[in-house]
């Protein structure tokens, strides 16, 4: 038994299934997790001295890669001045400066811990700024863990929510309407039917949590112009896209202003943050300003405002396009590579995200993503661990590519795949 199975048989005895977040599991990949000992730049090495070309990036936040220099170096030196005051410090304003620059649609922006967070504050705003209950989500998005998130399908019934788990009330589900991704017309419908209860409509701009699914184009616009119809607020969930897509995030890239923005991930550089902000009408009905409450004890943490200040201020200076383009080039390349094989693969692929289906199909919402065939991507994931290449631990996520994946490591991963019989 090496060192990482070790590990986690001691881990399970203490730690509900030896993991801190479920998918880590990696049960839908049929296969134990591997303990990470270190990370830097674009590469993971376990416990066991393995190293592996990293393509999960902590599910998102590692643009720059792992222990990047100057993140590093400001998360050393904010510890050296303490960890936490519990009263305001200089970082959170210069963070808050960053996002509200960057993105057009933030006027005032509060810090939180975790994207979950950042999406229940920006609900609970929007329910109170509204004073309406019911809110549009899309299957398949994810959103965090919060209660009124965890909503599925009902047996075909797209308009009735069924909580997802265990320990959510029926009742708090309620008011979650659910719509296909990339489907305006259900959104049409939705709003035709339940209009004036409607607070808000939260969508991921480009989905990445049912694998990789660009928004068709007009769907945004779409949504936008359903919202300001029916006096409800479109929230975008960029916990993922933030400044990933651009540095603008999904916002500017496609040109949409909502009226709120969830973050998360990468403006923490790999530290606990979210944010949510918007436009100042709006924001300041959180307290103290306003009525709706929002609070936290370690809410712009300085450790993590040092991190996210780092991150942001490289992420600044550098070339998005050009990376876009080398994973484009890159995916072509697996494309073709799988299309030789003879076995039908699906990349969808946007700025430096892609997912590989095991589909012949395109892949258009949670419906398609679901088609795709999961068991030969549970065999593709443990083949390319097997040969040094990690992805994510789900047929459902999204490969993270950061600025520092070199062509040595696209070509090892091409290398990987070839030996790799379906
Ligand atoms: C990861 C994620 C969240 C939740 O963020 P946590 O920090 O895990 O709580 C919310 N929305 C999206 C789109 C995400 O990808």
């Amino acid at each position: 038994m090496n060192r990482s199975s070790r590990l986690f048989a001691a881990a399970r005895q203490i730690i509900p299934g030896g993991v801190n977040s479920p998918v880590r599991a990696c049960m839908a990949v049929g296969c134990d997790p591997i303990f990470i000992a270190r990370g830097q730049g674009s590469a993971v090495t376990s416990v066991d001295g393995v190293r592996y070309v990293d393509f999960l990036g902590s599910w998102g936040p590692l643009l720059l890669g792992h222990a990047f220099e100057t993140v590093r170096d400001a998360v050393c030196s904010a510890m050296e001045r303490g960890a936490s005051f519990g009263a305001p410090c200089e970082d959170e304003l210069r963070l808050a400066e960053l996002v509200v620059n960057a993105l057009p649609s933030v006027d005032m922006v509060r810090m939180v811990n975790s994207g979950t967070e950042a999406t229940m504050s920006a609900l609970r705003l929007a329910r109170g700024y509204t004073g309406r209950s019911g809110f549009i989500k899309f299957e398949g998005c994810y959103h965090g863990h919060g209660d009124a998130f965890l909503a599925s399908a009902g047996s075909g019934v797209a308009t009735l929510s069924i909580p997802g788990t265990p320990g959510v009330p029926p009742a708090v589900v309620a008011n979650t309407f659910l719509a296909p991704y990339n489907d305006l017309e259900a959104v049409r419908r939705l709003f035709s039917s339940h209009g004036p209860d409607i607070a808000a409509v939260i969508v991921e701009p480009v989905a990445g949590n049912m694998g990789l699914v660009p928004p068709s184009p007009g769907f945004l616009q779409g949504l936008r112009d359903l919202c300001d119809a029916h006096g409800s607020l479109l929230i975008f969930d960029e916990v993922i896209t933030g400044f990933r897509v651009s540095y603008r995030g999904a916002q500017g890239r496609f040109g949409i202003a909502p009226d709120l923005t969830a973050l998360g991930k990468i403006i923490g550089g790999g530290l606990p943050v979210g944010a949510y902000g918007g436009n100042r009408a709006i924001m300041e009905s959180v307290a103290p300003c306003g009525e709706i409450y929002q609070a936290g004890t370690l809410s712009g943490n300085p450790l993590a405002m040092a991190a996210g200040i780092a991150t942001l201020e490289e992420l600044r200076r550098r070339d998005y396009a050009a990376l876009e383009e080398r994973v484009e080039a890159f995916c072509r390349e697996l494309e073709d590579l799988f299309r030789r094989k003879g076995i039908a693969v699906h990349i969808s692929r946007l700025a430096s995200m892609f997912t590989l289906f095991f589909s012949s199909a395109p892949v258009t919402d949670f419906t398609s993503a679901k088609a795709a065939d999961s068991g030969c991507y549970a065999r593709f994931f443990r083949h390319m661990r097997d040969n040094g290449i990690f992805l994510a631990p789900s047929a459902f996520e999204t490969a993270m590519v950061s600025f520092c994946h070199t062509d040595a490591d696209f070509n090892a991963t091409l290398e990987a795949a070839l030996s790799f019989a379906g």
